[in-house]
């Protein structure tokens, strides 16, 4: 089943088109990838899916039902959870706060089965759940910002970006976590530069130019696509 489904969207800051005429689409438990260089229009499109930014045309349905209508907030309570690129935590709030935040509005009960879970994925932030998130470091902060996308239960995930700023270590790890995520059946569309790790854990691709779908595929097709390992892969 088709969970997000996007056609013909585009999105301008000002009069700068930075998506022109994006389509595509995440089936329910599939890890999709976005995939481009700085500025090919990555984020831009997260933005527009979790309602930070307007479409100036296009549509965007999530389960059948039109986005683009709802605001930001009933896109999140219709279980869209965004991580963006620079993972937008509270940094004068404990981990645990941040984390109870997220689960705004969910039983007592919920709340601790999710936090049992987080824990689990993220045992550093079990050690760390009364430090303040901006005494955390760069990688312990992803944690935490994914840890958050997941208390507030999202059926899609927005992933922009996880591995920035990480040793390549936190990214491996980072990395397991959301195939973790995506087995237990979360949704996930994944924003990355770092093209290698995001076409081994995703099961499809759009590679996107200058705010336009040039292609599209099965990760492993496109990891031997001559253009692909050229332009991103280094080969
Ligand atoms: P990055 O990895 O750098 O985030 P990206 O693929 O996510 O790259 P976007 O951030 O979506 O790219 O940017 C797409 C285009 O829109 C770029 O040309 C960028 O300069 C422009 N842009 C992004 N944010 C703004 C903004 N707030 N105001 C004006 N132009 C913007």
């Amino acid at each position: 089943m088709t969970l997000l489904e996007v056609i013909d969207l585009w999105i301008a800051y000002d009069r700068i088109n930075a998506v022109r005429g994006v389509s595509f689409a995440v089936g329910e438990g599939e890890i999709v990838t976005l995939i481009g260089a700085n500025g090919a229009g990555k984020s831009t499109i997260l933005r527009a899916i979790s309602g930070l930014l307007p479409a100036a045309r296009g549509s965007i349905t999530f389960a059948g039902e039109d986005l683009l209508s709802l605001p930001a907030h009933l896109r999140t309570q219709r279980g869209i959870a965004h991580v963006p690129e620079g993972r937008g935590i509270f940094g004068n709030l404990t981990v645990l706060e941040n984390l109870r935040l997220a689960a705004y509005g969910r039983s007592q009960a919920q709340f601790r089965q999710d936090l049992r879970e987080v824990y689990r994925l993220f045992p550093r932030l079990a050690e760390r759940r009364q430090q303040w998130g901006n005494t955390l470091s760069g990688g312990e902060q992803q944690m935490l910002a994914v840890g958050r996308a997941l208390m507030s239960r999202g059926r899609l995930l927005l992933l922009d970006e996880p591995s920035m700023g990480l040793a390549p270590m936190l990214v491996r790890e980072i990395f397991k976590v959301i195939q973790r995520l995506n087995r237990q059946g979360a949704t996930i569309l994944l924003v990355e530069q770092n093209a290698n790790l995001a076409l081994e854990v995703a099961h499809r691709a759009y590679i996107l130019e200058n705010g336009e779908i040039f292609l599209s595929g099965p990760s492993r097709e496109l990891q031997h696509h001559p253009r692909v390992q050229e332009a991103y892969l280094g080969g």
